[in-house]
């Protein structure tokens, strides 16, 4: 069952998404060569918790960290550790949760560390991308899989792959909550949106085969091609009007 949220809950997911909102701004500033992925777990975990809010992911199934911090070839789930440190030319996935009053707010995003080649930059670009064709998909009367749709349909017109392996979600009191929601599939199938629905909505996309494995830390998911791959990820409301994106920064974007 997808439960539909009261102004009130979307209200406490707002801002935990606010929390977020302001986590990734600082993001875009401190991320640079030499910073090890432990630096960056430790830092936001206390600026997540400065603002009266809890991490999501620490503790989540025994996950041991605050960010899942994912590197070049890593999809999601990539473990901190302070032997880990970024290099020029790296791009990082950074990937977290926070919970206010109970209420969960989940977002992603992938950023280049110094310069990268225009392919790689494009990958960032068309990921972000098909995530607010996603996200302008969320209103009410269409259906799941045209969110879905428009997330795989960008992907591939641009040469890049869809992960399968792992989808987005239905958000709430529970980080992850019915329905879920592949970035990936043919529009016009699955439940009408309506408003009240919160979705976390997160492509995952590769510059090679869209196949991934899970490694030997049983969290960390790299391409089985080793190829790059990007992810972003935001929090959204289904409104009566225009899709409200909860993590996002106010005052555009
Ligand atoms: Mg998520």
């Amino acid at each position: 069952m997808i439960e539909l949220k009261s102004a009130r809950e979307i209200g406490l997911m707002r801002e935990a998404g606010q929390v977020l909102a302001g986590v990734v701004e600082r993001l875009r500033s401190t991320v640079t060569s030499g910073l090890s992925t432990r630096e960056i777990d430790e830092d936001v975990e206390e600026f997540i918790r400065a603002r009266g809010a809890r991490p999501a992911f620490k503790g989540y199934r025994g996950f041991p960290a605050t960010v899942c911090v994912s590197i070049n070839d890593e999809v999601v789930h990539g473990i901190p550790s302070p032997a880990r440190r970024l290099k020029e030319g790296d791009i990082v996935g950074l990937d977290l949760g926070c919970i206010v009053e109970g209420y969960y707010a989940d977002c992603a995003v992938t950023l280049p560390v110094g310069e990268v080649s225009p392919r790689v930059q494009q990958l960032l670009d068309v990921t972000r991308e098909s995530l607010e064709r996603a996200i302008a998909e969320c209103r009410p009367g269409r259906r799941l899989s045209d969110v879905s749709h428009a997330v795989q349909s960008h992907v591939e017109a641009n040469g890049f792959a869809v992960v399968r392996a792992f989808v987005g979600h239905g958000i709430g009191r529970a980080l992850h909550e019915e329905p879920q929601v592949p970035n990936f599939g043919e529009p016009g199938r699955g439940p009408r949106l309506r408003p009240g629905m919160v979705l976390a909505i997160e492509p995952m996309v590769t510059m090679g085969g869209w196949e991934v494995r899970v490694l030997d830390d049983g969290w960390t998911a790299v391409t089985q091609d080793g190829s790059l791959a990007a992810h972003f990820e935001h929090t959204v409301a289904v409104t009566e009007g225009e899709p409200e994106v909860l993590t996002g920064k106010r005052g555009g974007d």
